[in-house]
């Protein structure tokens, strides 16, 4: 089977476009006319953001004026962090680089070796100083798959007076997302997550919610948000909300394929480790550490089977360090160093697991063998 075929389990940092995606932008690029001109090439164009922009919403129950494009979940994220400078910025451990880099002093929540947030540690950290804060943490971590107790954790903050924004990037498609429900004040949301293209986002901002913008120039996006919309992007963005909803049916079948990697691993090495697997999780991600073999050796080594998985946080620029999130988690760095992330998604099917088994247990036998 190794060679020919080509397995795609990195869907936490990318997911395939979706035809009708591709197709919706596609059109959308053939078209002439700003959404700004109030000619009817621009009405036209604003009519298309407009209907995307209520796709996008309906997929995470927000209301459409809510929802503000940006050029992506790192750029939302940044808006939503450097977005109230009065406010003191409380992050956990486990965020996104694109969070923690925003602020970068931004007091730490830590998370406990579940790879959940430490609730009572955020409650202390509000307590303790009553100026005005603004709290962030994700919906799902993106390494793990750990979901984390948003609900609760927008409770906690609006209980101290504080603003709560939850990076969801890793959510919608996935398990429902709901931000009003949350009750959080704002969510960063990303498109080629769920089949959409890359380099369009959203930040969604609950009512009259009025941040500092990062680009200043026309008032596009309500003054928070300046410049020429990326027209295609959003509409292509708008195409693949209305499908991700679809995609959560799929949940089951790929939370069992998810398990039956899971098992077919820890059968060939009882002594892998699998991290945030005693959490809520989401049903694609499984990191998981073979022991005694680098995370980098074993993204080669899996790539030149033809199965692509990544290590840690290589999504955000392919580098591979030991993985923050886990360090977060307490995890000791022997088996950080050795873990890898594998995602599924809509179109994984029982073969692509049968190839990842195949391969992962043919390495693993190698570096016993060359051990011995
Ligand atoms: N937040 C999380 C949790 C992510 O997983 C990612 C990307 O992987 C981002 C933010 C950044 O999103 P984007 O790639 O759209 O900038």
């Amino acid at each position: 089977m190794t060679g020919k075929r080509a397995t795609y389990l990195d869907w936490n940092a990318n997911a395939p476009m979706r035809a009708e995606a591709i197709e919706a932008v596609a059109h959308a690029l053939a078209l002439c006319g700003n959404p700004s001109s109030v000619h009817r090439f621009g009405r036209r164009a604003r009519q298309a953001i407009e209907a995307a922009r209520e796709n996008v919403a309906a997929l995470v129950n927000a209301a459409a004026e809510d929802v503000i494009f940006t050029s992506g979940g790192t750029e939302a994220n940044s808006l939503a962090l450097k977005g109230f400078p009065g406010r003191r910025v409380l992050v956990s451990t486990i965020e996104h680089e694109s969070v923690l880099a925003a602020v970068p002093e931004a007091e730490r929540i830590p998370a406990t070796p579940l790879g959940i947030v430490d609730l009572a540690a955020l409650q202390t950290m509000l307590a303790e100083d009553k100026r005005p804060a603004l709290v962030s943490v994700m919906f799902a971590n993106n390494e793990t798959g750990v979901i984390q107790p948003v609900a609760e954790i927008a409770r906690i903050a609006h209980a101290h007076h504080a603003l709560y924004h939850c990076d969801a990037v890793q959510g919608p498609g996935k398990v429902p997302v709901d931000f009003r429900g949350l009750g959080a004040d704002l969510m960063t949301i990303s498109a080629h997550k769920i089949g959409g293209p890359m380099g369009i986002g959203a930040l969604i901002a609950r009512g009259a919610l009025m941040m500092r913008p990062l680009i200043a120039g026309g008032g596009q996006e309500r003054g928070r948000r300046a410049g020429t919309e990326n027209f295609s992007g959003i509409v292509g963005f708008g195409a693949a909300a209305e499908l991700a909803a679809a995609e959560m049916d799929a949940a089951p079948r790929v939370a069992s394929l998810r398990n039956a990697a899971q098992h077919a691993l820890q059968a060939a090495a009882p002594a892998a480790k699998v991290f945030g697997a005693e959490a809520p999780r989401l049903p694609n991600t499984l990191c998981i550490a073979m022991p005694g073999v680098a995370s980098a050796t074993q993204v080669m080594a899996l790539d030149l089977s033809g199965v692509m998985v990544s290590a840690g946080a290589a999504c955000s620029s392919g580098k591979v360090t030991r993985s923050h999130v886990l360090d977060a988690m307490s995890v000791p760095c022997l088996e950080a160093e050795c873990a890898i992330r594998i995602t599924l998604g809509w179109s994984t099917e029982a073969a692509d697991i049968d190839h990842l088994v195949e391969a992962w247990t043919a390495l693993y036998a190698r570096s016993q063998a060359s051990a011995a």
